[in-house]
């Protein structure tokens, strides 16, 4: 997947078109098109960077700064109780925060759950200090 393929880049880009709700000169969000619930809305980097650990600090700075406004929003907008984010770049392989606004009492989309064994969530605890400590 390249810049040139990325059907998000096309989308910040205006190459094709999108619901979009906001842009400034790093993010443009939009509508996602396959909403979890309507209002579902994704905020992307102009630029294509794939995963969360891709992005500089600064920028993935502003894209949460970002994402804290267009909760706002998205709460004065469908007056929804709260809202629900996903960071994801796996379906789409290009940055994205996934907004889904939340309703007391209704669920959003049903996931499949791991179950951890007895004790067995100590060892990813101890996984994950261990990496910390390490430093990767
Ligand atoms: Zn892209």
């Amino acid at each position: 997947m390249n810049t040139e393929t990325c059907i998000f880049c096309k989308i910040a880009h205006h190459e094709i078109p999108a619901d979009l709700v906001y842009e400034d000169d790093h993010f443009v969000a939009f509508l996602d098109i396959n909403p979890v619930k309507k209002g579902h809305t994704l905020i992307i980097p102009k630029d294509h960077y794939r995963w969360i650990q891709d992005l500089p600090d600064d920028r993935l700075s502003e894209a949460f700064i970002l994402a804290k406004k267009m909760i706002k929003a998205i709460k004065s907008a469908f007056a929804c109780q709260f809202t629900q984010l996903v960071v994801e770049g796996n379906e789409v392989p290009h940055f994205h925060i996934s907004i889904v606004p939340g309703y007391e009492g209704q669920l959003n989309a049903t996931f499949f759950h791991e179950a951890y064994a007895v004790n067995e969530s100590k060892e990813y605890v101890e996984k994950v200090k261990r990496a910390l400590e390490s430093g990767f």
